[in-house]
This record gives structure tokens, C-alpha cells and sequence, in this order.
């Protein structure tokens, strides 16, 4: 079967690439293959039995709709937050791009006043104390759907998709790509029918984080560019909302840069829940990562955000993938399946939390699914180092973050160390073959896959006007 377009992988990128793609021109024949289900038939086990059963394609980061369906949907409305797309194209356009997508959002009912426009008061004195410890606020608008409004729009879209004539393919494994002549022409995928081709010119690959290390083994294979990236590991921590107040009520999230002193590697805040819980994903059979989202009518009386370290790689060691991977079978070793959960109290102390010694917070842990234990067993000093350093700085910014009462879950890696040589139009060096979203390498959030998946179909559209 040919299509005009396919999509591989049916996260943010895709689907708001083929909205684009078949508003522009109704008559095209557009394809959605993923590994998951359909969004109405993505349930996570857990929502009812309060805790993860590891089912064989995890409802969180798989499904139509991508990892953005589970995810809490702060929608940054800046270049400067969710990848860097904007070094291969420009600034203003992924701007212009970002506020097309917001108008969408509008479009499906989402018309939320973005936070972080106008600063007053408690905003200045944030901003003061991040200048005097050298920490960078990167202070963008940011819109707020929450886990249950992302969803909303998420049905509202497929719906919409499908109405226009786009087609699904779910429960589709991606197996390989069809390259003849430096061109791509089909994808192959897996069911349990059997293997099947879908073919076409231009095919968009947007596999997400889970599938950034199959994109890898895929460049790989056909010789498709691509550069070793760098890796992202902390740890997913959770302190009381009073400690957050200021920070929760008038940014939402306010986005944090540090360079460590000890080693002058970068450390960063990424995805804040206010009133959140904790989600522990499984990525793979023997990797289970810390993460987080939140509601927007259900709340919980914890924050959680993640503290994330940027690790890039010099010669000759080129494979940040497996490094990371390691450090997360490690700790998935020690718990028998779950993440691990410390007291900053007891990392600082050198011992191992307990449940007991848990007992005595002034913090409940929103999951089940963690074993109080010792982290420095599975993470690597240097990381470890900067990870205290940078909790020991935001505590100046944020007096009682540094507490024995903040939980550390670990580990929370954001995997998209492969960087796929595209150029501006976001085509890979195989003619049609583009690539959009974080498994790009360019992407981390939801607006950089959306304005990705949407850069790209805008390059076919002329091609097959
Ligand atoms: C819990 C959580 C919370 C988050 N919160 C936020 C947030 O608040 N704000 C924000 O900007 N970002 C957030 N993110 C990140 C955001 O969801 C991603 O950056 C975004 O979804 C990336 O879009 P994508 O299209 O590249 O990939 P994804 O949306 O991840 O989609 C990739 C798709 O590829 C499919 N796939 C993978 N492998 C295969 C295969 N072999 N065959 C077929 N299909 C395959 C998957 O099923 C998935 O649907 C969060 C992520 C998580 C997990």
C-alpha cells in the first residue's frame, strides 16, 4: 500500500504533523504506525491497582498520542525550552512555529492564560536570588493542560484525524526501513499478524525517547548521519508544596540552569508538577525510570520536579546510550523492579532510607512504586556530586528544598543521546526520510516534536504539491 505520507511513531510530532498535513491538502493519504494502542485504549493498569504490573508495551510512553498523553502538558511557549531545533533553523521560526501550535491548542478549547508572562514582586526576588547564586532562570510562558486536559485534546485530535481520513496502525511495531538508492520508500512493521510494508516517498520517523536507541541501531544499519548526543540522568525528587509555594503560584515551573562548581557540568530543572505524583515508567524490561506528572483536577499535596545533569562524552567513548542504560539496569537490579527512593537526609547522612526512617518526614511518597534504599549504590559520584551541589544551591533560592524531607526517586533519564544529522526542513541525509521529535535528538518537550513534525510536512507539502 503507498501513502503520500507516513508517520512512524504516533506521538506529538506525528500528530500534529499529519493535522498540519491534511488540513493543508484534504486528499492526502496519510499513515500513523505505532507500537501502542489507540488513545482510547491506552489504560494504564496502575490508575486502578496503585501500582505499576510492567505490561509488556508500557501504556504510559507507548500508544497513539505519544509519551504527551501521560504527560502533565506544560506547553512552553518559547525556544529556549523542550530541545534545540532552533541551531538548525532559526529562532523566530520556531517562535512563529510554537505559537502556530498554541492557536491548535486554542482550537480544541485550551485557552488558558500562559503563566509567566508579567512579573511582580515574589517573581523579582526568585529571579534576584537565582542571580546572585548564578543560576539561570529561563523564564518562558508556559501553558498548563495537566495529565487529564492533555488528554482532552489528545481525543479531540484523533477524532479529528480520523474523521479527515487518516489512517492508524496500531499495535505496529517498527521493524526497519526500505532505502534504494540513498531514497526511502517504505517502512516495515510488525503485528501480530505478521510483517507488513507500508510504502511511501516521504516518511517521518518520530519514535520519541522510547524509541531513540532503535532510531540509533536504524542509522546504523542504512548509514543514516548521525552523531553520538549527549545524555540526561538525575534524579525525580518530591518536597512538600509549602516549600514550592512561591515558586508553584507564580511560574508553575520555573526552569533552572547551574553549572557545578566542583565540575562545571550542567545541571538543570526540568518538568515541575505542582500538587503532583510521582510516575515510574517502565522503559524497558529491565529499566525502570522515575518521572512525574499532575493533574488538573486532582492533587496530590507534594511538588515533584526533576534535577537533571547533562552528560556529554569526549573521544573515543561514543556510547552515552549504553552508559545510561547501564546506570538504570543497575538500579533496577537493586529494587527488583522499582526505582529507588532517598531522604536527602539519609543521602547526606551516608546511609541507606528505610521505611521507618521515611515514617518520620513531613512527606508522603505519591507511589508505591519505589524501595527506600541508597542511591550512591547505582549512581555514579560525579553525577551524584552534582546532583547535592545543585540541590544545595536552589535551597538559596528556595529556602527548605535542601531539607531531609525532600525525596530523591532514582533514576529519572531522559534518553536521546542520538543526534540524527537533519538539515533545516528536518530531512535526514536519505531523500524523504525525516525525522521530528526527541528521538531526533533535538527535541525533549512537547512543543519542539509538535513544531518538528510540523517543519516537516510543510517540506512535502511542497515536494508533492
Ligand atoms: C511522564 C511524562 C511527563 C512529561 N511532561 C512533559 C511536559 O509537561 N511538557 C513537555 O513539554 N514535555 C513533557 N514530556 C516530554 C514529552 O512528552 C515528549 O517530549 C514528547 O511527547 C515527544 O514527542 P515525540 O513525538 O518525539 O515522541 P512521543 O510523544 O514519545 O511519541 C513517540 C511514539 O513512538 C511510538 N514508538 C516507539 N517505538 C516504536 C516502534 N518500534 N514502533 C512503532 N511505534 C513506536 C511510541 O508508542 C510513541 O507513541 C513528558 C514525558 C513524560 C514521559
Amino acid at each position: 500500500m503507498k501513502y503520500d505520507i507516513i508517520f512512524v511513531g504516533g506521538g506529538q510530532a506525528s500528530v500534529f504533523g499529519a493535522y498540519e498535513a491534511i488540513n493543508k491538502n484534504p486528499n492526502l493519504k496519510i499513515m500513523v504506525i505505532d507500537k501502542g494502542q489507540m488513545l482510547d485504549k491506552r489504560i494504564c493498569p496502575k490508575e486502578k491497582l496503585g501500582k505499576c504490573v510492567k505490561c509488556p508495551t508500557c501504556a504510559i510512553i507507548y500508544g497513539v498520542s505519544g509519551a504527551g498523553a501521560y504527560s502533565d502538558s506544560k506547553f512552553n511557549m518559547d525556544y529556549r525550552v523542550g530541545g534545540d531545533v532552533h541551531t538548525i533553523t532559526s529562532k523566530s521560526l520556531v517562535n512563529e512555529t510554537i505559537q502556530y501550535v498554541s492557536d491548535i491548542y486554542k482550537n480544541f478549547g485550551f485557552d488558558d492564560e500562559p503563566t509567566g508572562l508579567v512579573y511582580n514582586e515574589e517573581m523579582e526576588l526568585i529571579k534576584r536570588r537565582c542571580i546572585e547564586n548564578d543560576i539561570q532562570l529561563v523564564d518562558t510562558p508556559t501553558m498548563h493542560l495537566g495529565t487529564d486536559g492533555s488528554r482532552e485534546l489528545y481525543s479531540k485530535l484523533i477524532d479529528t484525524l480520523l474523521k479527515k481520513g487518516v489512517e492508524f496502525s496500531s499495535n505496529s511495531d517498527f521493524k526497519d526501513l526500505i532505502i534504494e538508492d540513498g531514497k526511502v520508500k517504505g517502512a516495515v512493521i510488525e503485528t501480530k499478524e505478521g510483517k507488513k510494508t507500508f510504502y511511501s516517498d516521504n516518511i517521518i520517523t518520530a519514535l520519541g525517547r522510547s524509541g531513540a536507541k532503535q532510531m540509533m541501531k536504524m542509522c546504523q544499519t542504512h548509514g543514516i548521519g548521525y552523531s553520538a548526543g549527549s545524555v540526561d540522568i538525575g534524579v525525580r525528587v518530591e518536597i512538600p508544596d509549602v516549600v514550592m509555594k512561591t515558586i508553584n503560584k507564580n511560574f508553575y515551573e520555573a526552569k533552572m540552569v547551574f553549572y557545578t562548581k566542583k565540575y562545571n557540568d550542567k545541571m538543570r530543572t526540568f518538568c515541575s508538577n505542582p500538587s503532583g505524583f510521582i510516575a515510574v515508567e517502565k522503559h524497558s524490561d529491565n529499566i525502570m525510570l522515575a518521572n512525574g506528572h499532575a493533574y488538573k483536577n486532582k492533587k496530590s499535596t507534594n511538588t515533584n520536579l526533576a534535577l537533571l545533569c547533562t552528560k556529554s562524552f569526549t573521544e573515543p567513548f561514543n556510547q552515552p546510550f549504553e552508559y545510561a542504560a547501564s546506570i538504570a539496569k543497575m538500579s533496577t537490579m537493586l529494587t527488583g523492579g522499582k526505582v529507588l527512593c532517598q531522604s536527602y537526609g539519609d543521602l547526606k547522612a551516608g546511609r541507606r532510607s528505610t521505611e521507618e526512617r521515611m515514617s518520620r518526614l513531613n512527606i508522603e511518597p505519591t507511589t508505591d512504586d519505589y524501595v527506600a534504599g541508597d542511591i550512591s549504590l547505582a549512581c555514579p559520584k560525579r553525577i551524584l556530586d552534582n546532583i547535592m551541589e545543585f540541590i544545595e544551591v536552589h535551597d538559596k533560592v528556595t529556602p527548605g528544598f535542601a531539607s531531609n524531607d525532600l525525596l530523591l526517586y532514582f533514576p529519572e533519564i531522559k534518553f536521546r543521546s542520538t543526534r540524527m544529522t537533519i538539515d533545516s526542513n528536518m530531512e535526514t541525509t536519505v531523500k524523504g526520510l525525516y525525522s521530528a521529535g526527541d528521538s531526533s535528538g533535538y527535541g525533549s518537550g512537547l512543543n519542539i516534536a509538535a513544531v518538528m513534525g510540523i517543519l516537516a510536512v510543510r517540506d512535502i507539502l511542497k515536494k508533492i504539491k
